[in-house]
C-alpha cells in the first residue's frame, strides 16, 4: 500500500517534529570530559570497558524436563554455581509482579505469542516512525519504519492495512502537530545496562545487571534537560485525566531517569509525549451511481424510486429498503481520521512535564533490589505461583496453556507460540 503525507492530506515532511531535522546522537551530552564509571555502559560507550560481571547471559536451551519450570542444564549450573548474571528490565520485572507464571512463560521458556497483540504492535509501529524522524531521517523514511513493521507481521486471516493506515495519519498529525515546538534531541533510543545496587550497603549484585530503552534525551526550548517517553494510549489523555496522575507512579521513567543520572546526564525533569489511539474505525460507506447519488434497493434487490422519478436517497426499515453500501477505502480511512485529529488535536496528542524526586528514585531502587530477591528465589526454586484475576489472567496470551495445565517440555514450543531469546528482551520494551 502507497502511502504519502500528500495521501494523508498533509504536506511534505521531512524532519522531526520537534528537531531541526539533524541528528544530534554526534553531539551527545555524554561528557567525554568526564572520567568514566567503567562500570556503567551506554549505548555509545558499549565497546568500553565493563566490569566482566556484566557479561550477559548465555542463552538458554531447555534439555530436559523434571517438574514445572525445572530445566536441567540451568540446575546443572547452579549446582556448578553458575557465575550468570541476569538481566533485569522494567518489563521482566512487572511481568514478574503481576505473576511469577507469566514471568516463568515469558522469561524462562522464553516463548512469545506468534502473532503479536494489537496494542503492542501499533506502539511499536509508532515508535519506530518517531524514532526515525528523531533521527533526523526523512517522513518518506518513516513511511518505510513503518511498513516494515506491518510487512513483518503475521495476522493469518486478517488485513493489516486499515491498521497501518492509521498508524501513519497518527505519525504524520504528530508531526502537524508539534512542528512549531522544537525540541533538541541529545540522544535517541539510549541503552544502558548498569550494575544493580544493594541501597543499603552501595554494593553491585553478583547476580543481576539493570538494563532498558530511554526513548530520548532532549533539551527544551527553556534550555532544560529532560527524558521525553513516547507512549500510546487508548485512554483519554486530556490535561486533568486520571492517566496522567497515574503516571506520577510510573517506575519506568523513574528507573531511566535513574540510569540517566548515573550515565552523567544531567536530567532536570520527564517530558511524556502521549499519543491517543482513534476511537473511531473506518465504517461502510454508500455506493453511488454515476451521477453521485446513493443507491437504496427493496428486499428484491431492486432499487427504489420516489414518486417524482428520482431516485431514494435514504433506507426505511419499515419498508425493508437499505442503501446499498461498501467498505471505506484506507484512503478515505486515511481522510476520515485526518479530519477528526485535525479537528480536535489535544485529543491526540498531549504532552506533560513529570518530574521524579531524589525520593521516588531511592523508592524505587530498594523496590528494585527486593524485586531482584524474590526473582532470584523464584528462579533458584523454580516455584513460579500464579496470580488468578480478571485484571491478570482475562488478556493474558498464556491463559490457554494455564487453563489446561500445560507442562513445560524439552524443546518444546507450544502451538501459536514462538521461542524468544531471553537476552534480546530488553529490545522489545515498548510501553503502550
Ligand atoms: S493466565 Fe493468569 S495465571 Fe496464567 S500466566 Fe496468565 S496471568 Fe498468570
Amino acid at each position: 500500500m502507497e502511502v504519502s503525507p500528500d495521501h494523508l492530506g498533509l504536506g511534505q515532511a521531512t524532519g522531526y517534529a520537534w528537531s531541526d531535522g539533524n541528528c544530534h546522537a554526534a553531539e551527545r551530552a555524554h561528557r567525554p570530559d568526564r572520567e568514566h564509571d567503567s562500570s556503567l555502559r551506554c549505548q555509545s560507550c558499549r565497546d568500553g570497558p565493563a566490569d566482566p560481571r556484566m557479561q550477559p547471559g548465555r542463552s538458554v536451551e531447555e534439555k530436559g524436563q523434571t517438574a514445572f519450570g525445572r530445566v536441567e542444564d540451568e540446575d546443572e549450573d547452579q549446582e556448578k554455581g553458575s557465575e550468570e548474571v541476569k538481566t533485569l528490565s522494567h518489563s521482566k520485572m512487572e511481568c514478574f509482579k503481576k505473576c511469577r507464571r507469566k514471568y516463568f512463560w515469558e522469561y524462562v521458556y522464553a516463548i512469545r505469542p506468534e502473532v503479536e497483540p494489537k496494542a503492542l504492535r501499533m506502539g511499536s509501529a509508532v515508535h519506530a516512525a518517531l524514532d526515525c524522524l528523531k533521527k533526523g531521517g526523512t517522513f518518506a523514511e518513516a513511511i518505510t519504519a513503518v511498513e516494515q513493521i506491518y510487512t513483518e507481521a503475521t495476522t493469518p486471516g486478517s488485513s493489516l492495512e486499515y491498521e497501518q493506515t492509521t498508524v501513519l495519519a497518527l505519525v504524520a498529525n504528530y508531526y502537524d502537530r508539534w512542528s512549531s515546538s522544537p525540541v533538541e534531541v541529545v540522544e535517541s533510543e539510549l541503552r544502558f545496562e548498569l550494575p544493580l545496587i544493594d541501597p543499603d550497603t552501595g554494593d553491585p549484585s553478583r547476580d543481576y545487571i539493570l538494563t532498558g530503552f530511554i526513548d530520548a534525551i532532549v533539551r527544551m526550548p527553556c534550555g532544560r534537560t529532560a527524558i521525553m517517553e513516547h507512549k500510546t494510549s487508548g485512554q483519554d489523555i486530556e490535561p486533568e485525566c486520571d492517566y496522567w496522575r497515574i503516571l506520577t507512579l510510573d517506575g519506568q521513567i523513574t528507573l531511566y531517569v535513574y540510569a540517566a543520572q548515573r550515565l552523567e546526564y544531567d536530567i532536570d525533569t520527564v517530558l511524556y509525549d502521549v499519543v491517543r489511539k482513534p476511537q473511531i474505525g473506518p465504517t461502510s460507506v454508500p455506493v453511488l451511481d454515476d451521477d453521485g447519488l446513493k443507491i437504496v434497493r427493496n428486499v428484491n434487490g431492486e432499487r427504489v424510486w420516489n414518486a417524482n422519478g428520482t431516485p431514494r436517497q435514504v433506507g426505511s426499515s419499515e419498508n425493508g429498503y437499505v442503501v446499498q453500501t461498501r467498505p471505506m477505502r484506507t484512503d478515505e480511512w486515511a481522510a476520515k481520521l485526518t479530519n477528526d485529529i485535525q479537528s480536535r488535536p489535544d485529543h491526540y496528542f498531549a504532552r506533560q512535564e513529570i518530574a521524579r524526586l531524589q525520593d521516588d528514585i531511592d523508592e524505587l531502587m530498594q523496590e528494585i533490589w527486593d524485586l531482584s530477591i524474590a526473582i532470584k528465589e523464584a528462579d533458584a526454586r523454580r516455584h513460579y505461583y500464579r496470580t488468578c484475576s480478571r485484571d491478570t489472567c482475562l488478556y493474558c496470551p498464556y491463559r490457554g496453556l494455564c487453563e489446561t495445565h500445560f507442562s513445560p517440555i524439552s524443546g518444546y514450543v507450544p502451538s501459536g507460540f514462538v521461542r524468544v531469546d531471553r537476552n534480546s528482551q530488553v529490545e522489545e520494551e515498548v510501553t503502550v
